[in-house]
C-alpha cells in the first residue's frame, strides 16, 4: 500500500492529505457517477497518532475518500506537577505524557526550579 505510507509521512506535513483510497486502479469507473458521499466519519487524532475522516460512496461503497487529521502534539501544562522527589509539567491533554521531570533542586529549603517548599 503505496498511498498508506505515503500519507503517513505526509501528515506530519500537511493539513489534510485526501485520496480516492477506494479508486486506485479503477479511473475509468469514477467517470460513470457523481459520487453521493455518505456522512464522514471521524477518527479523532491523539497527541502522537493521526485520526482519520472517512466517507464512503452510496452508490458503489468501493469508493471510499479518506482525509487524514494531523497528530495534535502534547499541551504541556504550564503549572508544574510537584512530587515529594522532584517536578514536571503532565499534558494537558490526559495521555499521561511528562516532559522536565527532575529532582528537585533545594536551595534554602524550597526548590529553586518548582519553588515546593
Ligand atoms: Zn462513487
Ligand atoms: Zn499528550
Ligand atoms: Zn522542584
Amino acid at each position: 500500500m503505496k498511498y498508506k505510507a505515503f500519507a503517513a509521512f505526509a501528515a506530519g506535513v500537511m493539513l489534510a492529505a485526501t485520496s480516492l483510497a477506494g479508486c486506485a486502479g479503477v479511473e475509468a469507473e469514477h467517470a460513470k457517477h457523481e459520487h453521493d458521499w455518505g456522512e464522514w466519519r471521524e477518527t479523532p487524532p491523539t497527541c502522537t497518532a493521526a485520526g482519520k475522516r472517512e466517507r464512503v460512496c452510496k452508490t458503489d461503497p468501493s469508493h471510499v475518500e479518506t482525509q487524514e487529521i494531523p497528530a495534535l502534539g502534547h499541551e504541556w501544562s504550564k503549572e508544574w506537577t510537584r512530587e515529594e522527589n522532584g517536578h514536571y509539567h503532565v499534558c494537558d491533554r490526559g495521555c499521561g505524557e511528562r516532559v522536565m521531570e527532575a529532582p528537585h533542586t533545594f536551595v534554602r529549603g524550597a526548590c529553586s526550579v518548582c519553588f515546593v517548599r
